[in-house]
């Protein structure tokens, strides 16, 4: 089947929810529901993107088993040029949501290509795993399916010395029983972002969570099942869209991607969507051995550009609007986001002119320059929050709404809220942007997202440590101390 339009989406969605529940009650139809139908929307609008005249090629490329057009984020990329056509097509779709819906699909089709690309990897636990990955991955990729991903155990008690989390399978996601028809899993995990909105969920290991000791564990799994199994429930957070105009609140009114707790209440899964089971040491090597973090980072760093590219964009508006634009300290601020910016899209260019086949055959992104990358948008987003704050400060407040301009106070509004540069009406539309990046409820959800959507920034410094061969440049200090 080719690339889906955002209609096919929608109505597959309406065919098939999942168990969502929204602020005390099920949510019966997600795709009319207050709260997630504009996030809804958004997917919708992404899909049908693999469909305008214009830009299909940049967005779609030939399925290699069927020969119709599929999502590129698919593709699995065996030159770096396929890589950057790939690169062009995620960068469509973040600069469509401003960088703002992080799990936009391309996020979960990267990292399952990487996964079956590497399948021998999961033969190692089982034969059968091997066609279990490969089959999933083409059975998303053909049929242009929605996913999320929950990868963690609640946190509970993260005490040095605690009980790891693991242990309790009362409450850690476990497999409870073996049956003919495949695993049963019971307990809860977070986050799953976007669940609400996906028809998959995949649930694997992840190196920042590693998994204690090396005996075989009931936590100790990779799989993917339908959203709507049975058993299966999502208890998302509060809604960010409150039913506001887009002049109102701007990025909260379209892109709501929605965060959730899932819930598994004895849940089959099919033995064909098992990848993992069982061992520890291959659970815990996963990501680094098949270079999915490789894959989820060039996507990753390709939404950090959109979204710098965004800030800074809004950043200019703003001080032009207020005329700021000419102070030393305000341009100093706005060369911050100009470096972020370079930097972000330095280490994006340098993953893929320095990518190497990997002994999956596959064409995988330098894996240093993206994790670098990474951790440093851990600290670059929150604080280019900070110089959105800095440079609007009262006018983030200063801020009626679309009705008011239109309300009794109107004419006030009008004379004294335009500047030298614009009227009272696109200052405020202006600003009521700026204040949804960096001061609403919706901002400030992107600044936690950011610093923890892909674990803390202790944990990624030492992947970064672990990653990094340092030999080199101590040779080169040993050298030099060894010269007379
Ligand atoms: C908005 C948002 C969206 C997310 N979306 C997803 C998603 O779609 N899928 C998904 O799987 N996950 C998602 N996550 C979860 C994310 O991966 C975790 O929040 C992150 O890995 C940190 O794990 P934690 O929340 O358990 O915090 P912890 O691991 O408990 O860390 C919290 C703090 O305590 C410190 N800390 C505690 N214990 C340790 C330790 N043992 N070692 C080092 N530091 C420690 C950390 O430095 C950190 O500052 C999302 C998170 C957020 C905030």
């Amino acid at each position: 089947m080719p690339a889906r339009t955002g209609a096919e989406y929608i109505k597959a969605l309406k065919e098939n929810p999942p168990e969502v529940y929204l602020n005390g009650k099920k949510v019966e139809d997600i795709t009319n529901h207050p709260g997630l139908r504009n996030g809804v929307q958004t997917i919708a609008i992404l899909l049908d993107m693999q469909h305008d005249a214009k830009l299909r090629d940049e967005m779609t490329y030939e399925s290699p088993t069927t020969g119709d057009r599929v999502g590129l984020s698919f593709i699995t990329p065996r030159t770096i040029e396929d890589l950057e056509r790939r690169r062009v097509m995620m960068h469509h779709w973040a600069k469509a949501n401003c960088g703002m819906m992080g799990r936009s699909p391309d996020f979960m089709n990267v990292n399952m290509m990487a996964m079956a690309a590497a399948s021998d990897y999961f033969a190692q636990n089982r034969p059968e795993f091997k066609k279990n990955i490969e089959n999933y991955y083409e059975h998303v990729r053909e049929n242009d399916l929605v996913l999320t991903h929950t990868l963690l155990n609640l946190q509970r008690n993260r005490a040095a010395g605690a009980t790891p989390l693991e242990d309790r399978t009362d409450v850690a996601l476990s497999v409870v029983k073996e049956t003919d028809a495949g695993i049963i899993v019971h307990g809860a995990r977070v986050l799953a972002t976007l669940a609400p909105l996906s028809e998959e969920i995949a649930l694997y290991p992840t190196t920042s969570h590693m998994l204690p000791g090396d005996a075989p564990s009931p936590t100790s799994f990779a799989f993917a099942i339908p959203c709507n199994t049975p058993g299966l429930k999502f208890q998302c957070r509060e809604s960010f869209d409150s039913e506001r105009t887009h002049f109102d609140h701007p990025l909260a009114s379209r892109f709501e991607e929605m965060d959730a707790v899932a819930f598994f209440d004895n849940v089959l899964v099919p033995w064909e969507r098992v990848f993992l089971l069982g061992d520890v040491a291959l659970c815990n090597n996963m990501q680094l051995a098949t270079h999915r973090h490789c894959h989820s980072g060039h996507q990753v760093v390709t939404k950090n550009v959109a979204k710098c590219e965004f800030v800074l964009g809004l950043a200019n508006l703003m001080t032009q609007t207020l005329g700021s634009n000419t102070q030393p300290q305000v341009q100093g601020m706005i060369a911050e986001i100009i470096e972020n910016l370079e930097v972000t899209r330095s280490c994006l260019r340098a993953a893929e002119v320095d990518a190497k086949i990997d002994e999956w055959g596959v064409m995988c992104p330098a894996e240093l320059p993206l994790q670098v990358a990474r951790n440093m948008f851990i600290r670059m987003y929150p604080r280019m929050g900070e110089i959105l704050h800095l440079l609007g400060s009262s006018s983030l407040m200063a801020l009626p709404t679309e009705a008011d301009m239109e309300g009794p106070l109107a004419e006030d509004l009008n004379r004294y809220l335009e500047t030298e540069t614009a009227s009272a009406r696109d200052r405020v539309k202006l600003f009521r942007l700026a204040w949804d990046v960096s001061c609403s409820a919706f901002g400030a959800r992107q600044i936690l997202y950011e610093r923890f959507f892909q674990a803390d920034s202790v944990r990624n410094a030492i992947i970064l440590y672990n990653m990094a061969d340092l030999e080199p440049t101590s040779a080169t200090v040993r050298e030099f101390l060894s010269q007379e």
